[in-house]
């Protein structure tokens, strides 16, 4: 990733190294290329994980761990929770940490910092709604085979030590 113009005065920016801080030679502005953060969570009912299906590009068709995009301001767990009410209709709560988990987005056009956490569902039933095809709830052995993301399947490896241990 690199950017062409400068995102506050509109002047164009001298070529860089791929994913190397730039800085407006007009204004001084600096454009970074840091990781955006995301947080999801790893609904547990039953003994079975809630995923969705991505109703989306990229990767539509592929299995996802609800969660998305952090707001500006927001706090991972907050970005959790309204996630999980805009894509599944249900009321969180969080139960601790799981992990962070570096990957990539739009074709590695930028990184991502992927922040999950346990959580159980505190009222409302799964209902497949924003950029979601489809909610399921699968047992921990029975997992579908392919995740759209990379980081997913560590998250998952993850997610069973974690419940096991319990
Ligand atoms: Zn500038």
């Amino acid at each position: 990733m690199r950017y062409k113009f400068c995102a506050h005065c509109g002047a164009a920016l001298a070529p860089s190294e791929a994913f190397a801080p730039q800085q407006c030679a007009v204004c001084g502005t600096w454009h970074f290329h840091n990781s955006k953060p995301c947080a999801g969570a790893l609904v547990i009912q039953n003994k079975k994980v809630l995923l969705a299906q991505r109703g989306v590009e990229p990767f539509k068709g592929f299995w996802d761990i609800p969660g998305g995009f952090l707001e500006a301001g927001e706090h991972p767990e907050a970005g959790a929770v309204r996630e999980l009410l805009e894509e599944t209709g249900l009321e969180i709560r969080l139960n601790g940490l799981l992990g962070m988990y570096m990957d990539t987005y739009g074709e590695g056009n930028f990184y991502t910092l992927n922040v999950y956490y346990v959580a159980e569902v505190v009222s409302g039933t799964p209902r497949a709604t924003d950029d979601v095809a489809k909610l399921e709830w699968f047992a921990l052995d029975e997992l579908p085979n392919e995740f759209a993301f990379e980081h997913e399947y560590r998250v998952m490896e993850d997610l069973k030590t974690c419940l096991f241990k319990k």
